[in-house]
């Protein structure tokens, strides 16, 4: 007999971000020298200081047990302290549930607010998972482009929302292109969602990564009425370092956190309290490795910009923060006799040996990411070989 998996399972695509890596990944196993810039990841191992609580709560017994479902109290604490500092404004311990990664508390939190048939507004470009997430709650994603360049108004939001129109998902800084939303934008999108009963789910996974003197504004620093309507998902990954440890949290109003927690319980109990320790460890510790971090993503940026926007048929936007470069390089795949840029990046990586995930992961294809977070060699390599590989193939 053949095990069918559910409709729901069946109708996901996978990861794009994880398959091209591995992928690459695969590649270098086999001797092969490929430059991987899909997966957006630091380079950088987590500080000592927060291995070093992990190893302290290991040796006192501390991470031997289940801990409570929503995180161990200090660290709900911390976080909600270090939002209440970050943003201004005044958050409690029982708005945190720490979850596995920002991911599964973006899916706790679809899980939770998306009902069958609801449908969600995700605009362009857009992180990998949003949709396959709003899909796997019975919803229903819809995409919202830009009437021109990275960034979505109201009137874009307006054209697309129905009755069914239940949740918005906002990420500034954005993964895949580093653009910010201004606080005049959010502001204008905040009211219009409160103005329609639509919440707001907040993914400000990179908003400790901000460059060149541009400012960072969290759609829940903006109001308390956005705020009472908004649900705001982060995490450690990609501040302190820790993609691995798998720590992200959810915040919101106290009773929408209750029953978020309740979904935990049966979804994955806590999260692991090693990992815990060790997120406590970052959160209350010296924060001056987030600022070493920053500084290099910084360097890498500034250095390989002007370098991308010289290729031929490419366009970039110089991102304002996160660590992604995402060109428009439609004229290039032309010229290069290209179908798609699916068909680009593939040759990329089988002839260049350049891995870099394509605009059709994020829903824009006339584009691809690549992810700056890695060393300033293989930046400098892989912008080499990508300039080649369009020279020799330009008609
Ligand atoms: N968020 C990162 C990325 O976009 C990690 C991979 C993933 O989970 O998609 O590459």
């Amino acid at each position: 007999m053949t095990i069918e998996v559910t409709k729901r399972v069946n109708n996901i695509s996978p990861s794009a971000t994880l398959v091209l890596s591995s992928k690459a990944k695969a590649m270098q196993a086999k001797g092969i020298d490929v430059v991987n810039l899909s997966i957006g990841q630091p380079d950088f191992n987590t500080p000592e200081h927060i291995k070093a609580g992990a190893i302290k709560a290991i040796k006192e017994g501390k991470s031997d047990f289940y801990t409570a479902a929503a995180g161990i109290q200090p660290l709900r604490q911390a976080i909600a302290d270090q939002i209440s500092n970050d943003y201004e404004i005044h958050v409690d311990a029982d708005q945190i549930a720490v979850t596995t990664g920002g991911k599964f508390g973006l899916y706790a939190v679809t899980q939770s607010l998306v009902n069958p048939g609801d449908e969600v507004l995700i605009p362009l470009p857009y992180w990998v998972s949003y949709g396959e997430q709003v899909k796997l709650a019975g919803g229903k994603p819809i995409f919202v482009k830009p009437q021109e360049g990275l960034k979505i108004t109201v009137e874009d939001l307006e054209a697309k929302r129905t009755e069914k129109t239940k949740v918005l998902i906002m990420n500034t800084p954005q993964n895949p292109s580093g653009i910010i939303y201004s606080k005049d934008e959010l502001t204008e999108i905040g009211n219009w969602a409160v103005k329609n009963n639509i919440v707001i789910l907040t993914d400000d996974m990179y908003g400790k990564l901000i460059y060149n003197g541009h400012h960072f504004i969290s759609l829940w620093q903006l109001s308390d009425e956005i705020r009472q309507q908004s649900i705001l998902v982060n995490g450690m990954s990609k501040t302190y370092a820790m993609t691995g440890w798998r720590v992200g949290y959810v915040s919101g109003p106290k009773e929408f956190i209750k029953k978020l927690t309740g979904f935990l319980g049966h979804a994955t109990g806590n999260i692991s309290a090693v990992s815990q320790y060790a997120a406590l460890a970052a959160v209350t510790g010296p924060q001056d490795c987030v600022a070493m971090m920053r500084n290099e993503y910084e360097k890498r940026l500034n250095t390989i910009y002007p370098l991308w926007s010289e290729i031929p048929g490419f366009k970039v936007q110089k991102p304002e923060g996160a660590f992604y470069l995402f060109p428009n390089v439609a004229e290039a795949v032309k010229n290069c006799g290209f179908a798609s840029t699916d068909d680009f990046c593939d040759a990329l990586l089988n002839e260049a040996h350049v891995a870099v995930v394509p605009g059709t992961a994020f829903g824009m294809d006339t584009n691809f990411r690549i992810s700056y977070a890695t060393s300033m060699e293989n930046l400098l390599e892989a912008t080499k070989r990508i300039k080649k590989f369009v020279l020799d193939h330009q008609k």
